[in-house]
Parts: structure tokens; sequence; C-alpha cells
């Protein structure tokens, strides 16, 4: 077919594809350095998910009870079910503290203590003295906000750095060499429709997270893991696709989260009996055991007929007993919240909650530096030249199998200056990007063509709604072989149709049909991914949890799923899996590593 494209096209030293709190953090950080720097999003940068993160970010600062960045990493540690890379994960929690003062001096408003310190609240799985001391105050919390209040501060730094942005530009392809380096990517503009493609020493992903693989999540509609996609379809693997993460207070209906900080500020959960039934499930912990745990105990509850309502589907979240004061400082939002998305006042009535899908603990594999992993390319640790990923989107992985509760925030800040470290290390400002990939350019614009002139193909919003509801059902809380292996067919089932997902109108201005085409397709191809490699573990650990299988494993499965998406010749779908081992040294002097025992917290 005859190209109608003029393709623009864009030279930098790092192009920072996403802009929630990893993207900018990271953008922040290279323009700061005087590298040319541009950031690509599909939302303007201060609507990214990040703004809907509510209770904290940790670090061990102590404001208002004894803490020690040692204790920060056990717990990390042991929430992650030794899953979690030991060297990533002290890096993490000893930048912790350094990284939420330089954000309080970049000006997040977050809250005090009345003598004027930032102030921090109880969270899932957050302990002292390793486990065997009280629950910690770790979380750095601004109100019920403090996602929002980061991406704004943050945003207003990188245009005081004068970072370039791209502002409602969708990104479809990576632009790969045949050996497997990265040159940039190629996206569109989703106002004009025009076609850009983006060449930088450095391309950074951003993109986050993937929850709208599934029916229900806390996610944003955004969420759709484009650059996991991106990143599999360029031949490199997703890490612990498997571990996806259900938050235990979801309102029942519409999926929208109700943060942990209502039960670190004192609420409980309780079932159709008015039983608080978490002390059963973690006598230590009880309402704030980290959210496997508790995820798990409320589908137990709700499977052996404890559930509430005339359905037995939901858990009651009681706020009752919380002050006014709690209400008016603390979590005024999540008040509006339930009262917009249910008509209930939490301050006097149980608010119906459910596990929902939230967080996705895989991604792309990378080292501490934000560099991509691809051990196709020659070892377990072989990096894909000119790519790094970051946030949600990666795996690098400190959360493991089960991610604690404001560890994400961290790591996104952390991990974004991270790899800005990184690029001014290794990018050569004097030198010129290396050529574009023509092939690489011609297949990404074969690939949107095939969709946008694809009249008559199928819907993409059916395409979505048949493999969320595989998803929600086959690989939700409760996984076991047979229903697994379901879901796998049913997948492999609907390729056809999703290859052929196409639009009504080819029309580029503010085409959302076309866009969200591109997100179907993407989404789907992480579901078969992610059902692959949960079908494959065969071990119940963090938030995979099986029903056959229900011990974890340590002697065959402490180790890392990778899983590429291969294709046959005949051009069909294949998921092919390999291990990384787990890093149990934390290669540091200042911290000694947890080895596996059982887990307590
Ligand atoms: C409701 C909710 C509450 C949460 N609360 C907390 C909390 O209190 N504490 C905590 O630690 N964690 C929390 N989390 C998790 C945490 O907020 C996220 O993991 C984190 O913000 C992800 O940040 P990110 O920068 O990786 O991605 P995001 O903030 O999701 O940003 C992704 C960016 O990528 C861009 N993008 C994506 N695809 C494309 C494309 N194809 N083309 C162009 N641009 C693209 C988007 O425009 C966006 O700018 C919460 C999550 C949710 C959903």
């Amino acid at each position: 077919m005859a190209r109608a494209y003029q393709v623009i096209e864009h030279e930098f030293d790092v192009v920072v594809l996403g802009a929630g709190g990893a993207g900018l953090r990271a953008t922040l950080g290279m323009a700061a350095q005087g590298l040319s720097t541009a950031c690509v999003t599909k939302v303007f940068p201060t609507r990214s998910h990040t703004a809907a993160a509510q209770g904290g970010i940790a670090a061990a600062l102590g404001n208002i009870k004894e803490d020690d960045w040692h204790w920060h990493m056990y717990d990390t540690v042991a929430g992650s079910v030794w899953l979690g890379d030991q060297d990533a994960i002290a890096y993490m929690c000893h930048e912790a503290i350094p990284t939420v003062i330089e954000l309080e001096h970049m000006g997040v408003p977050f809250s005090r203590t009345d003598d004027g310190r930032i102030y921090q609240r109880k969270f899932g799985g957050h302990t002292t003295h390793c486990a065997e001391g009280e629950m910690a105050a770790r979380s750095c919390a601004a109100a019920d906000r403090t996602g929002h209040s980061i991406l704004h501060t943050l945003y207003q730094q990188c245009l005081k750095h004068k970072a370039l942005f791209f502002v409602e530009y969708f990104a479809t392809d990576l632009l790969m060499t045949e050996d497997g380096e990265c040159r940039g990517f190629m996206a569109f503009s989703l106002v004009d429709g025009t076609v850009h493609r983006f060449l930088a020493k450095q391309t950074v992903l951003a993109t986050g997270g993937y929850g709208r693989v599934f029916e229900s999540c806390t996610s944003a509609h955004t969420c759709t893991g484009d650059g996991i996609a991106m990143a599999l379809r360029a031949g490199i693997p997703m890490q612990d696709g498997e571990f996806v993460q259900f938050h235990p207070t979801g309102l029942q209906g519409p999926g929208v989260l109700i943060t942990e900080g209502a039960r670190g500020e004192g609420g409980y959960l309780r079932n159709k009996d008015g039983d608080r039934f978490m002390p059963k499930y973690a006598p230590h912990e009880k309402d704030l055991a980290s959210r496997d745990i508790v995820s798990h105990a409320e589908g137990v509850e709700m499977r052996e007929g404890r559930g509430c309502g005339e359905d037995g589907d939901y858990i009651e979240l009681c706020l009752m007993d919380l002050s006014d004061e709690v209400w008016e400082t603390k979590l005024p939002g999540i008040l509006e919240t339930i009262k917009t998305f249910r008509g209930i006042d939490a301050r006097k009535d149980p608010v119906p909650v459910v596990p929902t899908a939230h967080y996705s603990m895989g991604g792309i594999p990378t080292n501490i530096h934000g560099q991509v992993i691809n051990p196709r390319l020659g070892g377990k640790d072989a990096i894909v030249p000119g790519l790094m990923a970051i946030g949600e989107t990666a795996c690098v992985s400190v959360h493991g199998a089960n991610r604690l509760g404001t560890n994400s925030l961290l790591d996104i800040i952390v991990f974004g200056r991270a790899a800005a470290i990184k690029a001014g290390e290794i990018v050569d400002k004097d030198s010129d990007p290396a050529p574009a990939p023509k092939e690489a350019v011609e297949a990404s614009l074969d690939r949107f063509d095939a969709l946008r002139y694809n009249e008559g193909g199928s819907n993409a919003g059916e395409m979505r709604a048949k493999s969320q509801k595989v998803m929600q059902e086959q690989f939700g809380v409760f996984r076991k072989e047979d229903t697994m292996q379901e879901g796998v067919d049913a997948l492999a089932d609907m390729a056809g149709d999703v290859d052929d997902i196409g639009c009504t109108d080819p029309h580029l201005e503010w085409n959302m049909e076309l866009v969200t085409a591109h997100e179907v397709k993407n989404l789907y191809e992480q579901s078969v991914v992610l059902a692959a490699s949960a079908l494959n573990r065969q071990e119940s650990r963090g938030a995979h949890i099986r029903d056959d299988y229900e011990e974890r494993d340590d002697k065959h499965w402490l180790k890392h799923t990778v899983a590429w998406l291969d294709r046959d010749k005949a051009g069909k779908r294949e998921v092919g899996i390999d291990y990384r081992p787990v890093r149990l040294e934390t290669g540091r002097d200042d911290a000694k590593p947890f080895p596996p025992t059982e887990r307590k917290i």
C-alpha cells in the first residue's frame, strides 16, 4: 500500500516514554544534567495513573517512631516472598530516605507532624525490628493524595529545567536493529494523526502497569502496559508476569481503590457474622498484613460462605470508628470517593470491598540502573543497548511475588532517578544518534495501517471484554491447573479475531477507536504471556496462589520467570519460558542479605 505519511523525525540524547512518576523523575534528572531530553506521553503528564496514588511513599525516616532502612529492607524481602532481588531492594530502601527528602525540597506538600516533620502512617507489611517489633509508621503521606502531589511537583520541576514534552502522542513500536539494539520508537499524535519517529541514544520505557488486563481493577483506563507489549514484540521478555497484586479493598462494583491507609488509620475488615477475621490469618499484623495475605483471606471467607450481602460476594471495611480529625486531615478524598461511587457515608456505615487487580509486579527485566536485560542476547544479565525501563513497566525486581504498599511510589522515584544518573554516565552528548533501522520503521507503519484500514474487522471493545473475562475468572485470586489451562486455550482461540481487530473509520484526528485498537492488542499480548507464566509456575508464592500447589517451593521455584512472545513459522503466538536466578546477595557492605526463611509477615 502506498504510504500517505510524512514521517516527522526527532532526535534527542534521551527520549522518555511516559510521564507518570517514573517518567517525570527520569526526565527531570536527565534534563537537569544537560542531556537533550524529550518526554512523550499519551495523556497529559499530571493525568498519569501516579496521580491516583493515595496512601504514601515509604522511607524509614523515623519521624513518628523508631525506624531503620534495614528493617524496611527486611519487610520488602519478606513481603516479596524472597523473589525480590536483594541488591535492588537494598539500594531502594537505602535511597528512600534522601529521595523523599529531595521530593520535600522540590516542593511536595507532605502532611506534617505537630513539630513540622513529614507525617508518616502505618501500612501493611511494614514492621519494626524485622517483624519482631510493632508495626512501623513508614509511609510519608500528603493526606490521601500523595501521588497527585508528587506528580504535580515533578512536572513543575521538569518545566523549570526546560524538558520538552510531546503530550497526547501514542507510541506504537520500538525501533530495534537486527542485533537487538534499540534506536527509538514510532508514535502518532492523537490530535492531528501525524506520524513521528523518535531517535535517541537511550530510550526509556516508563509506560506504567497493565491493570486493565483484568475486568475489575483499580487502575486508570490508560494502564494497558503498552511499553511491555512493545518490548515483547521487539523480542524482549517479560519477567514474573504471573505475579499480579490484588488489593484487598477495591470498592465492590466500580473497583475503585480504598487506600490501605484507611486500615493504617484504624479501619478493619469483617465478615457477614460481624467477625473481624484477619487475626485468624495473621495474628501479628491482623488487618495490616501484606496484601496477598489479606486478599486471600477475604477470598477464603467468601468461598466458605462468610461473605456479606445476599450473594455473599463482598467483605465489609469498617471505618466507623475513625475520628472526625482523621477524616478531615488524613482521608478526605476517601470519604468523597465512597460517597460518589457507592452513595455510602463511611463515617456511619461499613463499605463493601473485594480483592481487585491493583499492581503488576512483573514487567521488563532491568538492572538497578534501569538498563533492560534480555538473556537471549547472550547471558542471563545481557543488556539491551539503548533501552531502559523504569517504574511499574519494569521488573527490577524489588517487589518479587508481592509488593508492599507505598513501595511503588518509592520504586518509581528511586529508579527514575537511577536511570537519569546512568544516562548521564553513558550518553555521549557530542555524538549523533545512530540511524533508524529502516525495516523496523516500515514494519511499524505496516502494523499501523493494518489496524487503521481494516474496516469490518473485529471490534476492539468486544475483544477486550472477552480477554478480560478470561483473565478475571481463570487468573484471579485463586488459580489451578485445569482452569488456567482453559484460560490459556480460550486466549489462543481468540488469537485470529484479535489479529483481525480493525477500525470503522480510518480518520486520524482524535480517532479513539484506533487508539483502543492498539491498546487492546497490547493487553491481549500481555495476557497471553501472563497466562502461560502463571500456568507454568507450580507453587504458591505471594500473589500467585494455587489450589493444586499450595506450598511455596524454594527448591524448584526460587527463580524469576522470563517469558518471550514468539511466533512459530505460521505466525502463531507461542510463549517461550526460561528463568533467571534471584539475587540473594546485596552487593554492599552496609547491608547483610536476608536468606529465605519461613515468612512471618
Ligand atoms: C488507585 C491506585 C492507588 C495507588 N496508591 C499507591 C500508593 O499510595 N503508594 C504506592 O507506593 N503506590 C501506589 N499505587 C501504585 C503506583 O501509583 C503505581 O505503580 C505508579 O504510580 C506507576 O507509575 P509509573 O510512572 O510507572 O506509571 P504511570 O503513572 O501509570 O504512567 C504511565 C505513563 O505512560 C504513558 N504511556 C503509556 N502508554 C503510552 C503510549 N503507548 N504512548 C505514550 N505514552 C504512554 C502514560 O501517558 C503515562 O504518562 C497505586 C496505584 C493505583 C492504581
